[in-house]
């Protein structure tokens, strides 16, 4: 069988982004990332699919007005990608020189908790990507906001819907959104990167990120995968569209999403942690250490379990980018 894991794709850059995510994994207890790419990029592209010709306009102008900072170190390549697209991952290029919207990317909601207020787990002082999501409509809503602000707001948009549809962005079993669970993906072994935060890779927030789409997308570029993605999913973006948005209501679908598919697909179960803050994979009694011992393997079983949910996810981020971009500029 062909090998997928991202040192085994035939681009260079998952092998860089194996490095890369080791050189951040040895600086920093960091946790969640986003959507790979590839994700993002997708969410992006089914937006646009979805946006009324005003709203294109107005994102485009507002994009090409304010451009990307050229210093900024770029993680995804812009090669091929219109100005959208390449927004799509800006935000997290931007967490190396503002660390502090980090926190922006996710919201720790203890696993298996029933809906109510979001407040106690999204903390005024840092945000979470409920918060951070709304506050940015409400900046690029803003027309007398600076370009500038409403360019950056714009961005967060973009990347931020993506990361509150990805499951693991709205769960953590004091696992850091599943950062701290080391899987077998495919044969690749876990392995440990961070002895002192005790992170391993792959685990089971990576796969989610980035490895399992990258084996749905085979040899599709991301334009044909999200193209399919969005036809698979056409006859239900009527139904989500008419739902209206409600940020918070999204967060608890993708919530639960992570209870009753990420972790309820795993080949060996995983108990439900009593919640307590975490700083890294070495709280809550080394669990990492604890997670290793179980010996998650995930095979082809687990991905067509979780297949449909990832598209999904994909599909109805895209939709609702659309809708929020399309009521600023109907
Ligand atoms: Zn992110």
């Amino acid at each position: 069988m062909e090998s997928y894991g991202p040192c085994g794709r035939k681009h260079v850059v998952g092998c860089l982004w194996v490095l890369w995510t080791a050189s951040i994994l040895l600086l920093a207890p960091d946790r969640a990332w986003s959507w790979g790419c590839e994700g993002h990029q997708a969410v992006a592209m089914i937006a646009e699919k979805h946006m009324s010709p005003h709203a294109t306009e107005q994102v485009n102008k507002l994009l090409r007005g304010v451009p990307i900072d050229p210093t900024l170190s770029r993680w995804c390549s812009s090669q091929g990608l219109d100005l959208m697209s390449d927004a799509s991952t800006w935000a997290d290029d931007l967490r190396k020189v503002q660390p502090e919207a980090s926190s922006w990317h996710y919201i720790d909601i203890p696993r298996g908790a029933p809906r109510s207020a979001l407040a106690e787990s999204c903390p005024a002082s840092t945000g979470c990507v409920t918060s951070a999501l709304e506050h940015q409509i409400e900046v690029l809503r803003n027309d007398r906001s600076t370009a500038q602000t409403r360019a950056d707001a714009l961005r967060f948009v973009i990347h931020l819907v993506g990361d509150l549809h990805q499951p693991l962005h709205c769960v953590s079993n004091n696992d850091m959104g599943g950062n701290c669970i080391p899987v077998d993906f495919f044969g690749k072994a876990p392995v440990e990167k961070n002895p002192q935060f005790e992170s391993y890779f792959p685990n089971l927030h990576s796969i989610w990120d980035f490895g399992i789409i990258v084996r749905l997308m085979g040899r599709e570029t991301v334009a044909q995968w999200a193209g399919s993605i969005d036809q698979q999913f056409r006859s239900r973006a009527g139904r989500w569209e008419k739902a209206g948005i409600h940020v918070e209501e999204w967060t608890w679908e993708s919530h639960e999403l992570a209870d009753s598919v990420v972790y309820a697909k795993l080949p060996v179960v995983v108990p439900v942690e009593k919640p307590q803050p975490m700083k890294s994979c070495v709280d809550d009694n080394h669990v990492s250490a604890r997670m290793l011992n179980l010996h998650e393997q995930i095979s082809q079983q687990y991905v067509d379990a979780v297949a449909p949910t990832i598209d999904e996810q994909i599909a109805k981020a895209g939709v609702r980018l659309a809708m929020i971009l399309n009521q600023i500029w109907p």
